[in-house]
């Protein structure tokens, strides 16, 4: 629930729409895996800085 700034919080999984947890520490480019359905996932950005996760098959 805390935003102040930083990238920690959730992420909706593209594949389960789950929400896949963010620790703050991960860079655009980086590699997380969903806990729920485990597929690999890659941290990415839209244009309004906005987070994103995208499929990393
Ligand atoms: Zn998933």
């Amino acid at each position: 629930m805390a935003h102040k700034g930083s990238h920690a919080g959730y992420l909706n999984c593209p594949m389960c729409d789950a929400e896949v947890p963010i620790s703050g520490d991960e860079k655009v480019g980086d590699d997380v895996y969903c806990p729920f359905c485990s597929i690999p996932l890659k941290l990415k950005k839209k244009k309004n800085d906005e987070l994103f996760l995208e499929e990393n098959f």
